[in-house]
């Protein structure tokens, strides 16, 4: 008998990457290609995307990152669906705490750092990997599943 709990993919964990520190594919270990527009991919240029070269899926890159950062590890289908619904659920949390905290910029920093500290305990992974990017599909789960308790329901 397989034991799942050693089968299963962890809930989060951190970027696979080369020896030269190059992104690698989470699903078959390729080195990823870096594309400068996602145009391709979105029909729409929202900047650069790491893709994976036999297509498992692709992931952006960080808003005004000029060294490129990857958002998280390549997503396919299922995982950019899941982690779509995790922000949904996890952003409103956070959001609404720095809106209550003062609604200025710092006020939504500090929730949203407080957020994840919170996350990481809720899922009993270590804070270092716990940003929505690094998660499986079950990771994105569990983070849905955390915070329905807290759902307003206005979406
Ligand atoms: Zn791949």
């Amino acid at each position: 008998m397989m034991d799942a709990t050693i089968t299963a993919q962890p809930l989060a964990e951190k970027l696979p990457r080369d020896s030269d520190g190059w992104l690698l594919c989470s699903y078959c270990g390729m080195r990823t290609e870096l594309l400068d527009s996602s145009e391709d991919i979105y029909g729409k240029d929202y900047g650069p995307v790491y893709r994976c070269p036999i297509g498992c899926g692709w992931v952006g890159c960080h808003k005004d990152s000029a060294k490129r950062k990857p958002l998280g590890r390549i997503a396919n289908l299922e995982l950019r669906r899941a982690k779509q619904a995790a922000h949904v659920a996890f952003d409103a949390l956070w959001k609404r705490k720095g809106y209550l905290l003062g609604g200025r910029r710092q006020h939504y920093r500090e929730a949203r750092r407080n957020g994840y500290r919170w996350l990481a305990g809720q899922l009993g992974i270590s804070e270092d990997v716990c940003h929505i990017g690094m998660m499986s599909v079950e990771g994105c789960h569990r983070v849905i599943e955390v915070c329905k308790p807290y759902d307003r329901g206005w979406r």
